[in-house]
């Protein structure tokens, strides 16, 4: 043990020998001393536990006293990721419509190029053309009901108008923003599943439809007397692939597309539009339905994870953004059109982690973070930059693969050997 080579105050040195003695449970540090000290009483904790000093997750600018409250429990530090920009990518949006630097937090090597790659072929190209056709937050909990028929009974009443306005005005009572737009009953057996759906405006939403749901619960037990055997029955579905959510939508539906000119995919790409054809037919289409993938794309999901690490969105929402249907078609006039459909992505502007500093400064670069004008409207305008990044990063790889260069590019940029 060396708590003695630490800088810390007598109360300091006091709270940490009760820590490690287990007389203060780590998660209850917050309760006898301020957040930032706990943080760090917290981690000279674990140092002590794994008899090792850290070097690095204590530097941080994070502000604890806020995230503490609603981003993080036990902290004990931070963990960098670094952050590149691929761009200036032109996107011809309903709510974006200007050009962009894609803010990217990853360590893979080549990821930001082959963006960059990508950003530079859709300007090129005029600009990715982008709109949003569903922009809805889900969630579905289930119900038990005593008998068939009182599930039939249950199923036919949840879809009575007059019903449905009752559980609108409850729900809505709970948040300013969202608002309740549809209900969809699914049953099994003698349970129900009801599959609510918001409008959640700015906000991503999960904890918004949580709570406004968790208030519709209790208007069907006192009215219908079903039972609820728990808020999220996993119809929802929440960060897990589901066909249900590549068919109806989560978060924002969204497709963007370009048509590319012969020579800017040679000159570019160093390839050809038949043969980006053939590698996006044979490996997204063919490749992933002889796979069972629900994603039929390249690398959706690398774009998705790098620019929601870097504003600040749920990292786990990937999940759904990774079944985009990526596709490319020759034109008649020489061209390729390509497109990125998104079923599922969950966005937002705030809420979540889009308030901590380093992700606002990157939701800036777009100029979307926190409420828009207009409700919604930020919260829009990132979706369809996200779908137009994705865009670009399927075009770069599906062109590597197609001009043979998928192997150098990741031996030069992934293992430094340039
Ligand atoms: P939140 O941070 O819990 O709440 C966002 C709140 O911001 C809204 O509810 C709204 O308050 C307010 N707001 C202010 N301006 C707004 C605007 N222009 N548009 C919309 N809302 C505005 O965020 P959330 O999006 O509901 O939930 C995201 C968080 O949920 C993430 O941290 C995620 O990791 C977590 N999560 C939760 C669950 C769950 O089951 N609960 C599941 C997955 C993820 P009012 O509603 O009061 O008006």
């Amino acid at each position: 043990m060396f708590l003695q080579d630490y800088e810390l105050s007598e109360e300091e040195k006091i709270l940490l020998q009760k820590v490690l003695d287990g007389d203060v449970a780590l998660r209850k540090i917050e309760e006898v001393a301020d957040p930032l000290t706990s943080v760090k009483i917290r981690r000279l904790a674990i140092q002590e536990f794994i008899k090792l000093e850290f070097e690095h997750i204590q530097n941080f600018s994070l502000d604890v006293e806020a995230i503490s409250k609603k981003n993080i429990e036990n902290m004990i530090g931070a963990v960098q990721i670094p952050l590149g920009v691929a761009g200036l990518l032109r996107v011809n949006g309903e709510y974006a419509n200007s050009k962009y630097y894609i803010p990217l937090a990853t360590t893979e090597g080549a990821l930001v190029a082959s963006v960059n790659r990508g950003c530079s072929v859709i300007t090129k190209s005029g600009g990715a053309n982008v709109r949003i056709f569903e922009d809805e937050m889900t969630r579905a909990p289930v119900f038990k009901l005593d008998s068939l028929e009182r599930a039939k009974k249950f199923y036919e009443w949840v879809k009575c108008p007059e019903i449905f306005e009752q559980m609108k005005e409850v729900a809505e009572k709970t948040t300013r923003f969202g608002k309740l737009i549809s209900v969809k009953p699914f049953v099994t057996g003698t349970y129900v599943y009801l599959r609510f759906s918001y409008d959640t405006k700015d906000a991503m939403g999960m904890n918004m439809v949580t709570i406004a749901t968790d208030a519709i619960m209790h208007l069907i037990e006192d009215e219908f007397g079903a039972h609820p055997v728990t808020l999220s029955g996993n119809m929802c579905t929440d960060k897990k692939p589901a066909s249900i959510s590549t068919i109806l939508g989560r978060g924002k539906t969204v497709v963007a597309e370009v048509i590319i000119p012969k020579e800017i995919v040679k000159e570019v790409l160093k390839c050809t539009p038949e043969s980006m054809f053939e590698v996006n037919y044979s490996k997204n289409l063919l490749g992933s339905a002889r796979a069972g993938a629900l994603g039929f794309n390249a690398h959706a999901a690398n774009i998705i994870a790098a620019i929601y690490l870097a504003c600040g969105q749920d990292a786990a929402h990937v999940v759904e953004g990774s079944t985009a249907i990526t596709s490319m078609e020759l034109t008649k006039y020489e061209e390729i059109h390509c497109s990125v459909t998104l079923p599922a992505l969950p966005v937002g502007t705030v809420g979540g982690g889009t308030g901590l500093g380093t992700q606002r400064d990157c939701l800036n670069i777009l100029g979307v973070s926190g409420a828009g004008d207009v409700p919604g409207i930020n919260s829009r305008k990132f979706a369809e930059i996200v779908a137009s990044a994705v865009l670009a990063g399927e075009i770069s790889l599906i062109g590597a693969q197609a001009a043979g260069h998928l192997a150098r590019s990741h031996a030069q940029l992934g293992r430094g050997k340039f």
